[in-house]
């Protein structure tokens, strides 16, 4: 399949790595809206969030904890967003959430 972050898991193309476990990858947004923009999508190819399988799912508030801990954002703060379909602006077709941190993140959610 032709997906540019499939072939980050791969390794076909690299990026910048910030952790990975049997599950998921974190990597940096090569366009980033906040100090800290990391993109965690997981090793499965999935669409959406919508197409998502639930027992992967339920393995991602522990990689979230261990990258933030890494990130040194636990007590800080972060926001997570994932966007699905044309209205959210989805550009990418492999489900992936936006990890947003660094500083006042304002409050347009
Ligand atoms: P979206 O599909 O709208 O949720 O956003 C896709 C995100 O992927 C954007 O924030 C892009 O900056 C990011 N992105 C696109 N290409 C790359 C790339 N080669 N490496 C890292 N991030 C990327
Ligand atoms: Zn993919």
């Amino acid at each position: 399949m032709d997906c540019l972050f499939c072939k980050f898991i791969n390794k076909e193309i690299p990026t910048e790595i910030i952790m990975e476990n049997d599950y998921f990858m974190a990597f940096k947004d090569i366009n980033p809206k906040a100090p800290i923009h990391v993109l965690i999508i997981p090793k499965k190819h999935f669409a959406d969030i919508s197409d998502m399988d639930g027992e992967i799912l339920a393995k991602f508030p522990e990689f979230v904890r261990n990258l933030c801990d890494k990130l040194g954002v636990t007590d800080t703060g972060y926001r997570i967003i994932t966007n699905k379909g044309k209205d959210a602006g989805q550009i990418i077709f492999h489900v992936h959430f936006h990890l947003l941190a660094g500083n006042d993140l304002g409050d347009l959610i």
